[in-house]
């Protein structure tokens, strides 16, 4: 492939069928936490030979789009027609403008495409020849006609085959095959038949299976595994004037308070950036800048809840966060359980996976001096990564 060969793909997610179950069209129900769609969006979005993705959708769907692919890196949705066929052709006349080299035309449902089988797409582009390339499996099962619950005869399964998306194509030529197709093609193969263009067929693969049926999404949880993930945070606040301090979210009575921009709660910032680390995600200040006067004396929980929040959009799970504050003083011991207990409930853990620590530094430093306190905290998390 030339490296300047510009790939677009557009998943198709027009449809309004909610016989999957879940109540909302398939492609918007959750699987490992995470809507269909945004699985299929973000296995395109990542793979490097691809340069762009968009998504045609049913306009009135348009809030659980939004939804779904928050935070993703995807250009305003193509609305799509009353057949797949029109909802793919909206797509490919989206991108007259500014037209790719190769175009991927994928389904929402086949959500969990390996990479492997768009590797072997693109690379079916190496021989001019080809106008377009498509995933398949040679069919196993033998293939029988029947009817009124009688066999009535045999279908050779030789030069059979299962297709499946991505189809990639030649943007020109599919645009021009689409333009010129009958109404009613099942999939882009047929319209390219039709047209007379060659179709290469390249591997597919049992990972690509259409999400259809109730049973699909629990085949598909079934194929989710997780990475476990564990970071640090730490953070220090100095004592002032004030007759309370807050300490994993719980107000403390103290005969100084301590100074910072928010509440100065060390213990929620540590175990903010700790939330953070886990999906690489910047520190506490890239979020709520000290700038921003929106923070000036603002409750930590706020920091703590977005940054839980992250993390499960990005299909996360916690397992477990661990606090330690450093002081000698105040106590931490009497507050122990109400800061576990605080922390739970920001977070929607149970309490068994809040651990609150405190330490002395045997009057050494500036903790040992009372001028301040410190925090570290620890997090570990699990990511969904559906094979
Ligand atoms: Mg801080």
């Amino acid at each position: 492939m030339r490296p300047t060969m510009r790939v677009h793909a557009i998943i198709v997610a027009a449809g309004s069928g909610i016989r999957a179950g879940g109540g909302v069209p398939k492609q918007y129900r959750a699987v490992a936490g995470q809507p269909l769609l945004r699985h299929a969006a973000q296995r395109l979005l990542r793979h490097p030979a691809i340069t762009s993705v968009s998504v045609v959708i049913n306009p009135g769907c348009r809030a659980l789009y939004n939804d779904a692919v928050a935070g993703l890196a995807l250009p305003e949705p193509v609305a799509g027609g009353a057949t797949r066929q029109d909802s793919v052709a909206a797509g490919l006349e989206a991108l007259v403008a500014h037209p790719p080299d190769i175009v991927l035309v994928h389904d929402a449902a086949r959500a969990f495409v390996p990479d492997t089988v768009i590797d072997a797409l693109v690379a079916a582009f190496a021989d001019p020849a080809v106008d377009g390339a498509c995933p398949a499996l040679p069919q196993i099962d033998s293939l029988r006609r029947g009817q009124n619950g009688r066999f009535s005869g045999s279908v050779d399964r030789d030069n059979l085959w299962r297709v499946q998306t991505p189809q990639a194509f030649r943007y020109p030529a599919l645009l021009a095959a689409h333009r010129a197709a009958a109404p009613g093609q099942t999939d882009e193969v047929a319209i390219a038949l039709a047209a007379g263009l060659t179709v290469a067929i390249t591997p597919g693969d049992e990972r690509a299976f259409k999400v259809t049926e109730p049973a699909d999404f629990a085949k598909a949880e079934t194929m989710t595994t997780y990475s476990s993930r564990a970071a640090s945070g730490f953070d220090v606040h100095k004592f002032g004037p004030g007759d309370h301090v807050w300490l994993c979210g719980v107000r403390v009575a103290h005969d100084h308070g301590l100074i910072g921009h928010s509440d100065a709660d060390a213990g929620l910032h540590a175990l903010t950036d700790a939330l953070l680390g886990t999906i690489a995600a910047g520190d506490i200040g890239d979020h709520f800048p000290p700038s921003d006067e929106r923070w000036r004396g603002a409750a930590s929980d706020q920091f703590l809840a977005h940054a839980a929040h992250l993390v499960r959009e990005r299909g996360g799970i916690i397992d477990h966060v661990d606090v330690t504050l450093i002081c000698e003083r105040p106590k931490v011991g009497p507050h122990r359980d109400a800061m576990r207990a605080r922390i739970a409930e920001i977070l929607g853990l149970a309490i068994d996976r809040v651990s609150v620590k405190a330490t002395t530094t045997e009057k050494l430093g500036f903790t040992g001096r009372q001028e301040g306190i410190a925090a570290q905290a620890m997090a570990s998390v699990r990511l969904a990564e559906t094979a």
